[in-house]
């Protein structure tokens, strides 16, 4: 089965609305002939306003960063997923490894998170991926499996494949140190395994890309890996000219 590659800039705590503006007005003529790429920017929540109205009839879409699965409540400084459909976002990126690591995000919580986005009509970037020293301990597939099993488990098999998945390993994030094609491909595969294993047709559908220090040189060859369907890009992202590189390399 082919799939289209997915390419998503992680922009994390970085941009004001007036940079984000500069920033896709630099993006949209370097990307608007690429038509076999879904070309996705995730902004802060302040600028996504400005984001949709500015990306409107592009190619590009824009997603938030995270978001709470409740409808509504006493949750002071978050934000629900209607409130981000009502002003048409389209995603939201959940279970970052930051969310998980300085802001306490944890499967029991993306259990309930990823069917809240994908009942408002979101499509969820699920993040997963191992530490330093779980890697060095040989729990790579533990961790994986751990997570793809509970963050999943209250999708239903039907729904599993419009979920994206990143594999991020966290010793790769902001670090310079990218995962090689074969580590990227051995998890990757990995975890396509295992959406397989609930349902055949939603492991040869969903999107799993790779997180991790991508950028505009080394992203080609990761992407051509069998298994490796794009990339989720932080530091790389936040230049227009790099980010639409790395959409090109995939293209
Ligand atoms: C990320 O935070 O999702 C990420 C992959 O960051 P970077 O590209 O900077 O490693």
């Amino acid at each position: 089965m082919s799939r289209t590659p997915y390419i998503a800039a992680n922009w994390k705590m970085n941009k004001t609305v007036a940079e984000a503006e500069e920033y896709i007005q630099a993006l949209l003529p370097k990307v608007g002939a690429i038509d076999d790429v879904e070309i996705v920017v995730c902004p802060p929540f302040l600028a996504l306003q400005a984001m949709v109205d500015s990306a409107r009839g592009s190619s590009v879409q824009i997603y938030a960063q995270n978001m709470h699965e409740g409808d509504e409540g006493a949750f002071t400084g978050e934000v629900t997923a209607g409130m981000l459909t009502e002003i048409d976002v389209q995603g939201v990126i959940l279970g970052h490894s930051e969310r998980r690591q300085y802001f306490n995000e944890t499967d029991e919580a993306l259990a309930r998170k990823v069917p809240a986005a994908l009942g408002a009509g979101l499509e969820p970037i699920l993040c997963v991926g191992e530490n330093e020293s779980q890697r060095d301990a040989d729990e790579t597939e533990a961790v994986l499996t751990r997570q793809i099993q509970a963050d999943l488990a209250e999708v239903p098999d039907a729904r599993l494949s419009e979920v994206v998945i990143a594999y991020e390993p966290i010793w790769a994030i902001g670090t310079g140190r990218t995962a090689t094609p074969d580590q990227a491909q051995e998890a990757i595969a990995l975890i396509r395994g295992l959406i397989e294993g609930r349902s055949a047709e939603a492991g040869a559908a969903i999107r799993i890309l790779y997180g991790g220090s991508v950028k505009p040189d080394n992203a080609a060859e990761l992407i051509s890996q069998p298994d490796v369907d794009g990339a989720l890009v932080g530091g790389a992202s936040l230049d227009p000219g790099d980010f639409a590189a790395i959409v090109r390399a995939a293209a």
